[in-house]
């Protein structure tokens, strides 16, 4: 049997691990400005078609290594789009 994934920070088995396909009907929100579209390429958040999460059920840390560049993967509305209502 595989050993179980363990919290890098509180060292506990209880990390849930979740996949969702979203495709590129995902929507994010970033520094006050939304997007939507395929998955922010994030190591412990996802990529392209899904949402790939790994948290921590007892301190809630979300599994992956920090800190990370904001991904060039992101499409943000700009200040036009929002004034706009879109
Ligand atoms: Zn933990």
């Amino acid at each position: 049997m595989r050993a179980l994934p363990r919290c890098r920070r509180c060292d506990s088995d209880r990390v849930l691990d979740v996949s969702g396909k979203t495709g590129d009907l995902s929507s994010y929100m970033y520094q006050g400005r939304e997007g939507e579209g395929y998955v922010p390429g994030v190591a412990g958040i996802g990529e392209g078609d899904y949402v790939n999460l790994r948290a921590c059920l007892e301190c809630g840390q979300l599994q992956g290594d920090w800190p990370q560049e904001t991904p060039e993967s992101l499409t943000l509305e700009t200040a036009d789009d929002a004034e706009e209502g879109y």
